[in-house]
């Protein structure tokens, strides 16, 4: 006998063995830990791009945090705060900054991860994973916000401790945390769990035709780097709007930001660090390039609203959605495409029409909520009968039918009568304690599918059914075959 519960069980049915958990404190510190890590180890990185006594060319540690944060609010507590602080000063010192500047920089700094992170709090998280074309612009107008924040406590160091002018300090300030807010937050932001990104790569590695815009990609960036010159820079953008419109967000985000590192970083390379023109120009053409990179972006975020839109109009138009079985309108459709397929080598096919047996009097007796899920129920018991190939769908009410393509007649006795049984041996237990007992009642039509139509076949077997029903319901009756 088969057990069902109607309803969802109580939450404290669930409590038992559950395991050990951490404690609270053990978990908080736990997450202080990883905030400060996380600063300390993208700041170091940031370090290490440093040109000799000069400002980092490429700070991430910003933007890698505003991203954890935005994914992780939990995470920005108060004493996270002071974690990321300590974790910002630790690597500067490290690095043999001075006291007074490190603590300046690291004010900076956190200026502009608090801005970056209150302002994406306001924004909803549909466009915190940048799933809508108008998310592009906001995470533009945060990223100049946050940069903004971070220049304004950040740029006087530069003119105290390197010299030359405001206006110029705070240029190269802002570009420098735009730069790195634009190419990094696309990807912190959208970054999917490592399972999935590993079954997406897996995906696409496994498919000549999937790598095709990648290794376009990597074709265009060659040419680009061999061409040089100020213009270099957006050859490779007709290949990234390809791999934008092939690939999900994550992976355009990665590309581009990929694309636009070689970019700087050739360049980079052919300018001596010790010119004064070195940080500007490789912040300003990484900016350049960070805007570029928006284009790919918004198109993937574009194709992938739209793709999930289309799946849902798909499930819609095909799915009943109680039951998750096929609608009425897609069960017709993709039975006159299996039978004209059958027709066509000259296959054979059954129909079975299936109506739970006294189901109004389950509604009056229990609710029609109970009916409801009885009828779910019902249905994942059914489904449980079939193989993939069959069709099964809800044709209205309690009223299913069933196409078994390909299945001699004898078979199709078989599969009509266990699906009978399956139902017959179904319990359904309420909250309250209450039982239901289904039955069903089956009607069956079979012939080979060049000589009959799918009309005449749910005609004969709708008359089976009939049959079934007057000699006592809970019983399968076969219509005649159909005359050769
Ligand atoms: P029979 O054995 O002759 O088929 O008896 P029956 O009571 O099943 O037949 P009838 O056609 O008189 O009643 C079908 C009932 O199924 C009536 C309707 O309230 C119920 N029903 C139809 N669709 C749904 C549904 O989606 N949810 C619920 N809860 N009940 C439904
Ligand atoms: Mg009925
Ligand atoms: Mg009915």
């Amino acid at each position: 006998m088969t057990a069902s519960r109607v309803s969802s069980l109580s939450p404290s049915a669930n409590a038992a063995g559950s395991g050990k958990t951490a404690s609270p404190r053990l978990l908080a510190l736990r997450r202080l830990a990883l905030v400060a890590v996380v600063t300390f180890g993208s700041a170091l990185l940031g370090h290490l791009t440093r040109p000799a006594g000069f400002l980092a060319s490429f700070w991430i540690a910003n933007a890698v945090l505003i991203g954890l944060l935005v994914r992780n609010p939990r995470l920005a507590t108060p004493t996270a705060w002071l974690a990321i602080a300590g974790g910002y000063l630790a690597a500067d010192l490290s690095m043999g900054g001075g006291f007074l500047l490190t603590l300046w920089l690291t004010a900076a700094n956190l200026a502009g991860v608090i801005a970056g992170f209150l302002l994406f709090r306001r924004i909803s998280p549909v466009d915190r994973r940048l799933q809508r074309p108008q998310s592009l612009l906001f995470l533009l107008l945060i990223s100049v916000a946050a940069a903004v924040a971070a220049a304004i406590v950040g740029s006087g160091s530069i003119v105290v401790f390197y010299g030359g002018s405001l206006r110029h300090a705070i240029e190269l300030y802002l570009t420098s945390e735009l730069a790195s807010n634009l190419m990094i937050l696309p990807l912190a932001l959208t970054a999917p769990p490592l399972q999935t990104l590993r079954l997406r790569v897996g995906a696409i590695w496994r498919s000549a035709r999937a790598l095709l815009p990648l290794a376009t990609l990597l074709a265009s960036i060659g040419i680009g780097t061999l061409i040089g010159g100020p213009g270099a820079a957006s050859v490779p953008v007709p290949a990234l709007l390809w791999c934008a419109l092939s690939y999900g967000i994550f992976p355009t985000a990665l590309l581009t930001f990929a694309t636009g590192l070689w970019q700087s970083t050739a360049l980079a390379t052919s300018l001596p660090p010790s010119s004064a023109e070195f940080l500007p120009t490789v912040i300003s053409h990484r900016l350049s390039l960070a805007l570029l990179a928006l284009g790919p972006i918004m198109v993937s975020s574009i194709n992938s609203g739209r793709r999930v839109l289309l799946r849902e109009l798909n499930r819609a138009a095909n799915e009943d959605t109680l039951t998750k079985t096929l609608s009425r309108r897609a069960f017709l459709q993709r039975s006159e495409a299996a039978l004209a397929e059958s027709a066509a080598r000259d296959g054979v096919a059954s129909l079975l029409m299936l109506d739970i047996d006294r189901f109004k009097r389950i509604n009056d007796e229990h609710g029609h909520a109970a009916g409801d899920t009885a009828l779910v129920a019902i249905a994942r018991q059914l489904a449980a009968v079939l193989r993939p190939q069959d069709l099964f769908g809800r044709m209205g009410g309690e009223e299913f039918a069933i196409l078994l393509p390909e299945i001699s007649p004898d078979d199709a006795r078989g599969v009509a009568e266990r699906l009978r049984a399956a139902c017959d041996q179904l319990e359904l237990t309420l909250d309250d304690g209450r039982t239901i007992k289904v039955t069903t009642s089956i009607g069956l039509a079979s012939g080979k599918a060049m000589q009959v139509s799918l009309q005449g076949l749910l005609k004969q077997a709708d008359d089976a059914l009939y049959a079934a029903k007057r000699e006592g319901r809970n019983r399968v009756i076969e219509a005649a075959p159909v005359a050769a």
